[in-house]
Protein backbone atom coordinates (compact mmCIF):
# COMPACT_ATOMS: atom_id res chain seq x y z
CA UNK A 1 0.00 0.00 0.00
CA UNK A 2 1.26 3.39 -0.90
CA UNK A 3 0.83 6.43 1.55
CA UNK A 4 -1.77 8.31 -0.51
CA UNK A 5 -5.34 6.90 1.71
CA UNK A 6 -7.91 7.40 -0.64
CA UNK A 7 -11.63 6.91 0.14
CA UNK A 8 -14.17 7.01 -2.98
CA UNK A 9 -17.75 7.46 -1.63
CA UNK A 10 -20.96 6.46 -4.53
CA UNK A 11 -23.80 8.11 -3.91
CA UNK A 12 -23.61 11.87 -2.64
CA UNK A 13 -26.93 12.15 -1.13
CA UNK A 14 -27.73 12.78 3.11
CA UNK A 15 -25.45 9.97 3.93
CA UNK A 16 -22.59 9.99 1.65
CA UNK A 17 -22.31 13.62 2.40
CA UNK A 18 -22.36 13.28 6.13
CA UNK A 19 -19.64 10.64 5.65
CA UNK A 20 -17.71 12.78 3.34
CA UNK A 21 -17.67 15.72 5.51
CA UNK A 22 -17.36 13.62 8.44
CA UNK A 23 -13.82 12.53 6.67
CA UNK A 24 -12.89 15.99 5.91
CA UNK A 25 -13.56 17.10 9.57
CA UNK A 26 -11.25 14.29 11.30
CA UNK A 27 -8.92 14.52 8.71
CA UNK A 28 -8.88 10.64 7.56
CA UNK A 29 -7.48 10.16 4.28
CA UNK A 30 -5.74 12.36 1.71
CA UNK A 31 -7.80 11.39 -1.37
CA UNK A 32 -11.57 11.83 -1.40
CA UNK A 33 -13.78 11.00 -4.62
CA UNK A 34 -16.88 12.08 -4.56
CA UNK A 35 -19.32 9.84 -7.66
CA UNK A 36 -22.84 10.30 -7.87
CA UNK A 37 -25.14 9.05 -11.34
CA UNK A 38 -26.19 12.83 -10.87
CA UNK A 39 -23.23 13.79 -11.81
CA UNK A 40 -23.39 18.07 -11.41
CA UNK A 41 -24.92 17.50 -7.00
CA UNK A 42 -21.68 15.41 -6.65
CA UNK A 43 -19.72 18.26 -8.53
CA UNK A 44 -21.48 20.86 -6.14
CA UNK A 45 -20.54 18.74 -3.30
CA UNK A 46 -16.66 18.42 -4.40
CA UNK A 47 -16.94 22.32 -4.55
CA UNK A 48 -18.58 22.77 -1.43
CA UNK A 49 -16.17 21.14 1.20
CA UNK A 50 -13.32 22.41 -0.86
CA UNK A 51 -14.64 25.97 0.30
CA UNK A 52 -14.04 24.66 3.89
CA UNK A 53 -10.02 23.62 3.41
CA UNK A 54 -8.86 26.53 4.44
CA UNK A 55 -10.34 25.99 7.84
CA UNK A 56 -9.54 22.50 7.94
CA UNK A 57 -6.72 20.77 9.43
CA UNK A 58 -7.16 18.31 6.47
CA UNK A 59 -4.77 18.62 3.45
CA UNK A 60 -6.98 16.74 1.27
CA UNK A 61 -7.42 16.35 -2.68
CA UNK A 62 -11.12 16.52 -3.14
CA UNK A 63 -13.01 16.02 -6.59
CA UNK A 64 -16.08 14.45 -8.01
CA UNK A 65 -14.52 11.93 -9.78
CA UNK A 66 -15.53 8.48 -12.69
CA UNK A 67 -15.52 5.05 -11.93
CA UNK A 68 -11.95 5.01 -13.14
CA UNK A 69 -11.03 7.01 -10.35
CA UNK A 70 -11.56 3.77 -7.76
CA UNK A 71 -9.04 1.87 -9.54
CA UNK A 72 -6.13 3.00 -6.49
CA UNK A 73 -8.88 3.94 -3.58
CA UNK A 74 -8.42 2.08 -0.37
CA UNK A 75 -12.29 2.04 0.39
CA UNK A 76 -15.16 2.48 -1.64
CA UNK A 77 -17.61 3.63 0.38
CA UNK A 78 -21.53 2.95 -0.84
CA UNK A 79 -24.59 5.29 0.12
CA UNK A 80 -26.31 5.09 -3.34
CA UNK A 81 -29.88 3.69 -3.52
CA UNK A 82 -33.46 4.52 -4.58
CA UNK A 83 -36.37 4.99 -1.70
CA UNK A 84 -39.48 3.10 -1.56
CA UNK A 85 -42.19 4.34 -3.54
CA UNK A 86 -45.99 4.29 -1.91
CA UNK A 87 -47.45 0.91 -2.02
CA UNK A 88 -43.66 -0.59 -3.27
CA UNK A 89 -43.61 -3.79 -1.35
CA UNK A 90 -39.62 -4.37 0.33
CA UNK A 91 -38.56 -6.76 -2.12
CA UNK A 92 -39.42 -4.91 -5.15
CA UNK A 93 -37.42 -1.51 -3.47
CA UNK A 94 -34.54 -4.44 -3.38
CA UNK A 95 -35.09 -5.41 -6.52
CA UNK A 96 -34.68 -1.76 -7.79
CA UNK A 97 -31.61 -1.02 -5.13
CA UNK A 98 -29.69 -4.48 -7.15
CA UNK A 99 -30.30 -3.05 -10.35
CA UNK A 100 -28.48 0.36 -8.71
CA UNK A 101 -25.44 -1.54 -7.53
CA UNK A 102 -25.33 -3.60 -10.58
CA UNK A 103 -25.13 -0.31 -12.39
CA UNK A 104 -22.07 0.85 -9.67
CA UNK A 105 -20.42 -2.65 -8.74
CA UNK A 106 -19.72 -3.50 -12.95
CA UNK A 107 -17.51 -0.42 -13.29
CA UNK A 108 -16.03 -0.45 -10.16
CA UNK A 109 -14.30 -3.86 -10.56
CA UNK A 110 -13.73 -3.37 -14.33
CA UNK A 111 -11.30 0.42 -12.94
CA UNK A 112 -8.73 -2.65 -11.06
CA UNK A 113 -9.84 -2.00 -7.91
CA UNK A 114 -8.57 -3.99 -5.24
CA UNK A 115 -9.89 -2.28 -2.19
CA UNK A 116 -12.57 -2.70 0.67
CA UNK A 117 -16.00 -2.32 0.15
CA UNK A 118 -18.00 -0.50 2.74
CA UNK A 119 -22.08 -0.58 2.29
CA UNK A 120 -24.71 1.55 4.12
CA UNK A 121 -27.36 1.64 1.88
CA UNK A 122 -30.54 -0.14 2.99
CA UNK A 123 -31.42 -3.22 3.98
CA UNK A 124 -27.54 -3.10 4.27
CA UNK A 125 -27.36 -6.66 5.22
CA UNK A 126 -28.73 -7.79 2.46
CA UNK A 127 -27.12 -4.97 0.25
CA UNK A 128 -23.72 -6.07 1.66
CA UNK A 129 -24.50 -9.93 0.44
CA UNK A 130 -25.47 -8.45 -2.81
CA UNK A 131 -21.99 -6.64 -3.67
CA UNK A 132 -20.47 -9.79 -2.73
CA UNK A 133 -22.14 -11.81 -5.02
CA UNK A 134 -21.94 -8.60 -7.80
CA UNK A 135 -17.61 -8.26 -7.08
CA UNK A 136 -16.91 -11.89 -6.49
CA UNK A 137 -14.40 -10.30 -3.41
CA UNK A 138 -13.50 -12.57 -0.75
CA UNK A 139 -15.39 -11.53 2.41
CA UNK A 140 -12.94 -10.18 4.26
CA UNK A 141 -13.68 -7.25 1.57
CA UNK A 142 -16.95 -6.29 1.63
CA UNK A 143 -18.32 -5.27 4.82
CA UNK A 144 -21.88 -3.16 5.68
CA UNK A 145 -22.03 -0.90 8.57
CA UNK A 146 -24.50 -3.62 9.65
CA UNK A 147 -25.77 -3.21 13.49
CA UNK A 148 -22.72 -0.49 14.39
CA UNK A 149 -25.41 2.50 14.12
CA UNK A 150 -27.56 0.45 16.62
CA UNK A 151 -24.42 -0.62 18.87
CA UNK A 152 -23.85 3.45 18.99
CA UNK A 153 -27.31 4.43 19.61
CA UNK A 154 -27.24 1.54 22.63
CA UNK A 155 -24.35 3.08 24.05
CA UNK A 156 -25.81 6.44 24.55
CA UNK A 157 -28.73 5.23 25.38
CA UNK A 158 -27.04 3.16 28.32
CA UNK A 159 -24.38 5.38 29.18
CA UNK A 160 -27.13 8.09 29.15
CA UNK A 161 -29.36 5.95 31.83
CA UNK A 162 -25.93 5.00 34.24
CA UNK A 163 -24.44 8.31 34.25
CA UNK A 164 -21.77 6.71 32.49
CA UNK A 165 -19.74 8.08 29.66
CA UNK A 166 -20.88 5.78 26.10
CA UNK A 167 -16.97 5.29 25.75
CA UNK A 168 -17.16 3.24 28.69
CA UNK A 169 -20.15 1.29 28.07
CA UNK A 170 -19.39 -2.33 25.86
CA UNK A 171 -23.00 -3.61 24.58
CA UNK A 172 -23.76 -4.77 20.95
CA UNK A 173 -26.74 -4.86 18.74
CA UNK A 174 -26.32 -8.14 16.81
CA UNK A 175 -28.38 -9.69 13.92
CA UNK A 176 -30.08 -7.71 11.23
CA UNK A 177 -30.16 -3.82 11.11
CA UNK A 178 -33.59 -3.48 11.30
CA UNK A 179 -36.64 -4.78 13.53
CA UNK A 180 -35.10 -8.11 14.51
CA UNK A 181 -31.78 -6.78 15.52
CA UNK A 182 -31.34 -8.09 19.23
CA UNK A 183 -29.01 -7.46 22.60
CA UNK A 184 -27.22 -9.97 24.30
CA UNK A 185 -28.22 -8.48 27.29
CA UNK A 186 -25.68 -11.15 29.27
CA UNK A 187 -22.35 -9.89 27.80
CA UNK A 188 -23.03 -6.08 28.16
CA UNK A 189 -20.45 -4.27 30.72
CA UNK A 190 -20.30 -0.60 31.65
CA UNK A 191 -16.00 -0.64 32.25
CA UNK A 192 -15.87 -3.70 34.12
CA UNK A 193 -19.67 -4.39 35.91
CA UNK A 194 -22.14 -6.38 33.92
CA UNK A 195 -24.97 -4.28 33.07
CA UNK A 196 -28.02 -7.05 34.63
CA UNK A 197 -25.72 -6.91 37.80
CA UNK A 198 -26.28 -2.93 38.14
CA UNK A 199 -29.47 -2.50 36.47
CA UNK A 200 -32.27 -5.19 38.18
CA UNK A 201 -35.13 -3.46 36.32
CA UNK A 202 -35.98 -5.14 33.40
CA UNK A 203 -38.09 -2.84 31.89
CA UNK A 204 -35.69 0.09 31.44
CA UNK A 205 -33.74 -2.14 29.70
CA UNK A 206 -36.53 -3.33 27.42
CA UNK A 207 -37.27 0.67 27.22
CA UNK A 208 -33.11 1.29 25.61
CA UNK A 209 -33.89 -1.48 23.39
CA UNK A 210 -37.26 -0.62 22.05
CA UNK A 211 -35.61 3.12 21.65
CA UNK A 212 -32.48 1.90 19.86
CA UNK A 213 -34.76 -0.18 17.87
CA UNK A 214 -37.00 2.29 16.60
CA UNK A 215 -34.73 5.14 16.89
CA UNK A 216 -34.25 5.30 12.79
CA UNK A 217 -38.35 5.74 12.68
CA UNK A 218 -38.19 8.47 15.12
CA UNK A 219 -35.67 10.58 13.28
CA UNK A 220 -37.58 10.21 10.14
CA UNK A 221 -41.05 10.97 11.05
CA UNK A 222 -39.16 14.18 12.97
CA UNK A 223 -36.89 14.62 9.94
CA UNK A 224 -37.18 12.74 6.72
CA UNK A 225 -33.85 10.97 6.16
CA UNK A 226 -31.43 10.22 9.30
CA UNK A 227 -27.74 10.60 8.08
CA UNK A 228 -25.38 12.41 10.93
CA UNK A 229 -25.24 8.99 12.82
CA UNK A 230 -24.29 6.61 9.98
CA UNK A 231 -21.78 9.54 8.83
CA UNK A 232 -20.01 8.94 12.05
CA UNK A 233 -20.14 5.09 11.90
CA UNK A 234 -18.92 4.97 8.58
CA UNK A 235 -15.84 6.95 9.39
CA UNK A 236 -15.03 5.30 12.81
CA UNK A 237 -14.91 1.93 10.15
CA UNK A 238 -13.04 3.83 7.95
CA UNK A 239 -10.31 5.00 10.16
CA UNK A 240 -10.58 1.24 11.87
CA UNK A 241 -9.22 -0.14 8.22
CA UNK A 242 -6.88 2.61 7.36
CA UNK A 243 -5.12 2.76 10.68
CA UNK A 244 -5.03 -0.89 10.59
CA UNK A 245 -6.95 -0.97 14.33
CA UNK A 246 -7.92 -4.31 15.06
CA UNK A 247 -11.18 -2.84 16.61
CA UNK A 248 -13.63 -4.55 17.54
CA UNK A 249 -17.20 -2.99 15.48
CA UNK A 250 -20.59 -4.81 14.79
CA UNK A 251 -20.04 -4.57 11.51
CA UNK A 252 -22.56 -6.24 8.75
CA UNK A 253 -20.35 -9.35 8.07
CA UNK A 254 -20.46 -12.69 6.01
CA UNK A 255 -21.00 -15.70 8.33
CA UNK A 256 -18.84 -18.82 7.13
CA UNK A 257 -20.62 -21.08 9.85
CA UNK A 258 -19.85 -18.89 13.11
CA UNK A 259 -23.19 -19.31 15.05
CA UNK A 260 -24.55 -22.42 12.50
CA UNK A 261 -25.32 -19.78 9.94
CA UNK A 262 -23.61 -19.73 6.26
CA UNK A 263 -23.91 -17.63 3.13
CA UNK A 264 -25.72 -14.53 5.00
CA UNK A 265 -24.15 -11.33 5.83
CA UNK A 266 -25.52 -10.22 9.84
CA UNK A 267 -24.34 -7.24 12.68
CA UNK A 268 -21.68 -9.31 14.51
CA UNK A 269 -18.65 -7.88 16.69
CA UNK A 270 -16.00 -8.34 13.98
CA UNK A 271 -12.46 -7.35 14.24
CA UNK A 272 -11.04 -4.75 11.32
CA UNK A 273 -8.04 -3.88 9.89
CA UNK A 274 -6.13 -2.76 6.93
CA UNK A 275 -7.59 -6.28 5.15
CA UNK A 276 -10.74 -4.94 6.16
CA UNK A 277 -12.80 -7.86 7.67
CA UNK A 278 -10.72 -10.09 10.08
CA UNK A 279 -12.46 -12.08 11.66
CA UNK A 280 -16.40 -12.68 14.35
CA UNK A 281 -15.53 -12.24 17.79
CA UNK A 282 -17.32 -15.00 19.90
CA UNK A 283 -20.15 -14.13 21.85
CA UNK A 284 -21.55 -16.42 24.40
CA UNK A 285 -25.39 -15.91 24.49
CA UNK A 286 -27.72 -17.55 26.80
CA UNK A 287 -30.11 -19.94 25.25
CA UNK A 288 -33.01 -16.86 24.91
CA UNK A 289 -30.18 -14.66 23.09
CA UNK A 290 -29.22 -17.68 21.66
CA UNK A 291 -33.14 -17.63 20.18
CA UNK A 292 -33.04 -14.04 19.69
CA UNK A 293 -30.05 -13.94 17.31
CA UNK A 294 -31.03 -17.18 14.91
CA UNK A 295 -34.67 -15.80 14.52
CA UNK A 296 -32.67 -12.67 12.87
CA UNK A 297 -30.56 -14.60 11.03
CA UNK A 298 -33.08 -16.78 9.76
CA UNK A 299 -35.35 -13.57 8.53
CA UNK A 300 -31.65 -12.48 6.79
CA UNK A 301 -31.56 -16.16 5.05
CA UNK A 302 -34.92 -15.90 3.84
CA UNK A 303 -34.77 -12.32 2.17
CA UNK A 304 -31.22 -13.32 0.85
CA UNK A 305 -32.90 -15.95 -0.85
CA UNK A 306 -35.48 -14.23 -2.34
CA UNK A 307 -32.99 -11.13 -3.76
CA UNK A 308 -30.00 -13.62 -5.05
CA UNK A 309 -29.13 -15.15 -8.47
P1 LIG B 1 -30.39 10.12 -0.74
O1 LIG B 1 -31.58 9.91 -1.60
O2 LIG B 1 -30.16 11.44 -0.10
O3 LIG B 1 -29.06 9.76 -1.57
C1 LIG B 1 -28.97 8.69 -2.45
C2 LIG B 1 -28.01 9.11 -3.55
O4 LIG B 1 -27.79 7.99 -4.39
C3 LIG B 1 -28.56 10.24 -4.45
O5 LIG B 1 -27.63 11.33 -4.50
C4 LIG B 1 -28.72 9.56 -5.80
O6 LIG B 1 -28.51 10.44 -6.90
C5 LIG B 1 -27.67 8.47 -5.70
N1 LIG B 1 -27.89 7.38 -6.67
C6 LIG B 1 -29.05 6.76 -6.99
N2 LIG B 1 -28.85 5.84 -7.93
C7 LIG B 1 -27.52 5.86 -8.21
C8 LIG B 1 -26.69 5.13 -9.10
N3 LIG B 1 -27.19 4.20 -9.91
N4 LIG B 1 -25.36 5.41 -9.11
C9 LIG B 1 -24.84 6.37 -8.31
N5 LIG B 1 -25.58 7.09 -7.44
C10 LIG B 1 -26.90 6.84 -7.41
O7 LIG B 1 -30.47 8.98 0.36
P2 LIG B 1 -29.69 8.96 1.78
O8 LIG B 1 -30.57 9.55 2.83
O9 LIG B 1 -28.32 9.48 1.58
O10 LIG B 1 -29.65 7.39 2.06
C11 LIG B 1 -28.82 6.56 1.29
C12 LIG B 1 -28.98 5.10 1.73
O11 LIG B 1 -28.44 4.96 3.05
C13 LIG B 1 -30.45 4.64 1.82
O12 LIG B 1 -30.53 3.32 1.34
C14 LIG B 1 -30.73 4.67 3.31
O13 LIG B 1 -31.75 3.78 3.69
C15 LIG B 1 -29.38 4.23 3.84
N6 LIG B 1 -29.15 4.46 5.27
C16 LIG B 1 -28.49 3.47 5.93
C17 LIG B 1 -28.25 3.57 7.29
C18 LIG B 1 -27.54 2.44 7.97
O14 LIG B 1 -27.48 2.35 9.21
N7 LIG B 1 -26.95 1.53 7.22
C19 LIG B 1 -28.68 4.72 7.99
C20 LIG B 1 -29.33 5.73 7.28
C21 LIG B 1 -29.57 5.59 5.92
Amino acid sequence: MDDNKKVVVIGTGFVGMSCAYALLNQNVCDELVLIDINEEKAKGEAMDLNHSLAFSPAEMRIYSGKYADCNDADIIVIAAGVNQKEGESRIDLLKRNKTVFQSIIQPVIDSGFDGIFLIATNPVDIMTYITKELSGFDKSKVIGTGTSLDTARLRYLLGHFLDISPKNIHAYVMGEHGDSEMIPWSQATAGTKPILSICKDENSLKKIADDVKYAAGEIIKAKNATYYGIGMALVRIIKAILNNENSIITVSAYLDGEFGFHDIYAGVPSVINRSGFREIVEVKFTDEERNQFTESCNFLRTTTDKIRN
